[in-house]
């Protein structure tokens, strides 16, 4: 037709979920486009406010509250992340653990109060981190089964939002966009020109932005667990975020950053963090078990696993790392 507008990128960043968030879509019409991004960031805001254990009054608060009392009633949005992160949690026999609070809350890890906690602190802890004690009722209510348990939704709420926006700007006929909540990415259709979007990796050991390889998706998102981002050096070592529920101590089990490619983000958010706990031989075993879920699994060394489906997909940038066939 004579008269084809050009798309063009509307791109807008703000701070939520203790995070940099970016949203980029291309569209003919740009107040739509802010328009469109401005609803995404409101549909975040909600999200935030009743998921997070930093906003006093948030559902996800108030379930704790009334750990051991009572069930509580909450939205459709926290009842679906909860029932989503219990069946990761049986998934993955608690590797994954929606009801790690009181380890978070113990290290403290990327506040003011970080600090490595004694092994009787963590043991008189681990008494309330099991999953099992997450009870469901009806359609709507939740209750934690003992005084001190406490849910922390960090590991795949993300995933939830970033699933959130996706759909609003589906909705809005918006054929081409790149969501970044914090790492989790997610890309909308192709690129304008027709090409697959190109989502770099992020490499482990330099700075975030540095890219250790790149690959190309359609429709689908892209989300990393790694050592890297939330964590503070004592005596030389390394105390990051991802806590293993069995010892209650940060996850060591040689894997740096666990990456999942799949098409819905609270799933690959759930699993990164349960890869990421689960270490390299059961993570990707229990990746090659599930239908369309790739990962990448990079461990000390700079090594470089690759699930079956993404075989030869993954372009290294970086010649410092290996794949391991
Ligand atoms: P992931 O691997 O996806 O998740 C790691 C996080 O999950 C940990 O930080 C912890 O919260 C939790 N976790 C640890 N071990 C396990 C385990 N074995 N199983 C399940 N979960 C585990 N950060 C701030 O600094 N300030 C805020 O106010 C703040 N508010 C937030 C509100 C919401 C709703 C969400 C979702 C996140 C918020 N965050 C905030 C960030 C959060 O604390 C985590 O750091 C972040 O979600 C980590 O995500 P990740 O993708 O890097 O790692
Ligand atoms: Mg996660
Ligand atoms: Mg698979």
């Amino acid at each position: 037709p004579a008269c084809n507008p050009q798309k063009q990128m509307i791109t807008d960043s703000a701070y939520m979920l203790g995070t940099h968030l970016q949203l980029s879509l291309w569209t003919e019409d740009k107040a739509e486009g802010m328009a469109v991004i401005r609803e995404c960031f409101q549909r975040i805001y909600q999200i935030e406010q009743k998921m997070s254990v930093n906003i006093a009054n948030s559902e996800v608060n108030e379930i704790n509250r009334y750990a051991g009392k009572e069930y509580v009633a909450v939205s459709d949005d926290t009842m679906t992340v909860l029932r989503k992160g219990f069946a990761y949690a049986a998934l993955t026999d608690g590797a994954f653990n929606p009801a790690i609070g009181p380890l978070v809350k113990l290290w403290g890890i990327g506040t003011e109060k970080e600090r490595v906690p004694r092994l009787d602190e963590i043991q008189e802890v681990l008494k309330y981190v099991d999953y099992k004690g997450i009870k469901f009722q009806d359609e709507n209510k939740v209750k934690l089964d003992i005084d001190g348990m406490q849910l922390d939704l960090g590991g795949i709420a993300k995933g939830y939002a970033a699933d959130a926006v996706t759909k609003i700007i589906r909705e809005k006929g918006i054929k081409h966009a790149i969501i970044n909540l914090g790492g989790n990415v997610v890309a909308v259709g192709k690129k304008t020109d027709g090409t697959p979007w190109k989502i770099g990796i992020q490499d482990p050991f330099e700075p975030t932005g540095t890219h250790m390889g790149v690959i190309e998706i359609t429709d689908q998102t892209v989300v990393t667990s790694g050592n890297y981002e939330r964590y503070f050096m004592r005596d030389g070592k390394r105390y990051h975020h991802i806590i293993d529920p069995k010892t209650g101590y940060p996850s060591e089990n040689g894997v740096i950053s666990a990456t999942i490619i799949t098409d819905s983000s609270i799933d690959a958010d759930a699993l990164s963090t349960s890869v990421y706990v689960l270490g390299l031989e059961k993570g990707m075993k229990l990746i090659e078990s599930m239908e369309g879920v790739e990962c990448i699994i990079i461990t000390e060394g700079k090594k470089v696993y690759l699930s079956s489906g993404l075989k030869g997909r993954l372009k290294i940038a970086n010649d410092g790392f290996e794949i391991v066939d």
